[in-house]
């Protein structure tokens, strides 16, 4: 339902009327996403500040207006900026940009939701800091405070960003202010510094959710290694992966690998991340997804995945044993290995032009890639943003922006033990179902902890392409199904899967109750991680 005019004009009267949105060519780009959608978006709404958001939820109460919050709108493959459900107004929290704190000695930053990965690695730079923020493969531009209220993940050290997060500062659907952790306790001195606070730890409540607005949050940052490497190592069949995972697993429990520091990618993933979609001259796709192989530059003949290791060295002995122990345990496990050290990158760029010749790659390009600008580093890259224009025609645009540009995308994120058993089980299930959607299978792996992987499936497509669109949500469609089934759980859920998973009924009820107990009204971000579609009875 359109807000009334009385509502709108309440609302110009909180936020200003330059920060209310109605025209309708904008709202069309806030409508759109990597995949189809259909939810209309009537209203946007920019507030500047934490007052203003209170006011605003106050008025959406009163006027029983749906709000869907983003903070950079940059959730590309899961929605981008489009609400669950139809006819909620999006809340652009992009304007309440500030760095709030910063802290060089205890190692913490605190942001608002606009503040992006960008901007900090700007910020800690112009400080000259020793200290990083690990960061995403996924857009610069997104913000850290989204990413890990999504339960994001970074690469390199303290990653898995929502266990690095302390301090929340939210405001419930009802307007209401709150702190969690020990910043609810006055004065204490480590609510910034310690994840939980005392008694039931209530921040659980605003990850992955829909019952408050979160409007600030700290988050922990890593130091700088000394010594920092990076390893390549390729691998060519499933026997070699699951001997080549075990060994980097043990590795993880003895403490020389940390967590979120390894990343495995399937071939079809990697060759979206070097390359373009090779059309034939006339702009015809090759007959089939394989035929891709039958191309690959001589280096990679045969390979199915590729790992990448950020090693994180205090001393040179430090790093020294790093290197050994890792050569060690990878011995006769993989097809080919490669350290990169300091001194190593140093004479691979002198070298860099013999050695392109002979390696049919581009070895500045890939130094870059995984060493002087690498993600294990806390660098935000650009690299797989554009991957989303692999099957687009035509050339790169100078900015990344899927959304506008007609780029498909969906994303799938599942659970699964470290164990290269199911590395294969869950690659095949991707494959299977995307070669028969006539699409690239991609699959990407990063280490959660020594006990689980998550998995990032990719499929990338024309969205203006009719049947490739509707042959990708098939396919993600199905291949979400089968890893369900599988028992690979979802851990993170676009708008296009929030009904393809079935909780346990106690789990529906008690999120149902909650949801009814914050926000009486449903008002804020209905259908996002609520599982409504098993309430049975309805909210009110
Ligand atoms: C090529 C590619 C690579 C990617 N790589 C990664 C990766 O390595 N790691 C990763 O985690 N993701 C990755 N992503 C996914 C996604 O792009 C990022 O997670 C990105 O950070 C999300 O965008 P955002 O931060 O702007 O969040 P937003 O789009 O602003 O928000 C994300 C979600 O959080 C909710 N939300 C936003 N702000 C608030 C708030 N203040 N209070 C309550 N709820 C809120 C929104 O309702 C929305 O559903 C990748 C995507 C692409 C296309």
């Amino acid at each position: 339902m359109a807000p009334s005019e009385t509502a709108v004009d309440e609302i110009r009267q909180v936020v200003g009327a330059d920060h209310v949105i109605a025209d309708p060519a904008v709202l069309h780009e806030y409508e759109s996403a990597t995949f189809a959608t259909t939810q209309r978006i009537p209203l946007v709404v920019l507030p500047g500040s934490v007052e203003e958001i209170q006011r605003v939820l106050e008025l959406a109460n009163r006027h029983q207006l749906p709000f869907y919050p983003t903070s950079r709108g940059r959730n590309w493959g899961l929605g981008s900026r489009v609400p669950v459900q139809d006819g909620s107004c999006v809340l652009d929290l992009k304007r309440m940009n500030r760095i709030l704190d910063f802290s060089e000695e205890q190692a913490h930053i605190t942001v608002e939701p606009g503040v992006t990965f960008q901007q900090v690695a700007d910020y800690l730079a112009e400080k000259k800091s020793n200290l990083y923020l690990s960061a995403i493969g996924g857009p610069p531009d997104s913000s850290v405070l989204a990413n890990a209220l999504e339960r994001g993940d970074g690469a390199g050290p303290l990653g898995d960003r929502a266990r690095y997060c302390c301090g929340l500062e939210a405001v419930l659907p009802t307007g209401e202010r709150v702190s969690t952790g020990l910043s609810a306790l006055d004065g204490s001195l480590c609510g910034k510094l310690a994840l939980f606070g005392l008694g039931p730890a209530v921040e659980g409540l605003f990850f992955q959710s829909n019952l408050a607005i979160v409007t600030r949050l700290t988050v922990l940052l890593a130091r700088r290694p000394p010594h920092f490497q990076c390893a390549g190592f390729t691998v060519r069949s499933e026997a070699e992966l699951i001997q080549a995972s075990a060994a980097i697993r043990e590795l993880q429990q003895l403490g020389v690998l940390t967590d979120t520091a390894y990343s495995l990618i399937n071939i079809y993933r990697l060759l979206s991340l070097q390359a373009r979609y090779p059309w034939d001259g006339e702009g015809n796709p090759l007959p089939s997804p394989e035929q891709l192989l039958e191309q690959l530059p001589a280096v990679l003949a045969g390979v199915r995945w590729a790992g990448f290791i950020g090693l994180y060295g205090a001393s040179p002995g430090h790093a020294r044993a790093q290197r050994r122990l890792l050569k060690a345990a990878l011995k006769g496990k993989v097809t080919k290995l490669i350290v990169v050290d300091s001194v190593t990158a140093a004479i691979a760029s002198k070298l860099r032009a013999p050695l392109s010749l002979l390696t049919d790659v581009d070895v500045e390009d890939i130094l870059h890639k995984i060493y002087y600008g690498s993600v294990f580093l806390g660098h935000p890259t650009k690299l797989e943003g554009f991957s989303t224009y692999w099957r687009k025609r035509g050339p790169l645009p100078e900015t990344c922006n899927p959304d506008r540009d007609g780029c498909g995308l969906h994303w799938i994120c599942v659970a699964l033990p470290f164990d290269g058993a199911h590395i294969a089980r869950t690659t095949r299930i991707v494959e299977e179902v995307a070669l028969a959607h006539r699409l690239e299978p991609m699959c990407m792996y990063f280490n959660m902890s020594q006990w689980y992987l998550k998995s990032f499936i990719v499929i990338l497509f024309d969205r203006d392409v009719p049947e490739e669109a509707r042959a990708a949500r098939s396919c993600h469609d199905e291949a979400l199904a089968r890893l369900i089934e599988a028992g690979y759980s979802p851990v993170r859920l676009g708008i296009q899967s929030m009904t393809a998973i079935v909780p346990d009924q106690s789990h529906v009820e008690l999120l149902r109750r909650l949801k009814r107990l914050l926000d009486p009204n449903d008002i804020l971000a209905p259908g996002r991680y609520d599982f409504r579609h098993r309430w049975g009875a309805t909210l009110r």
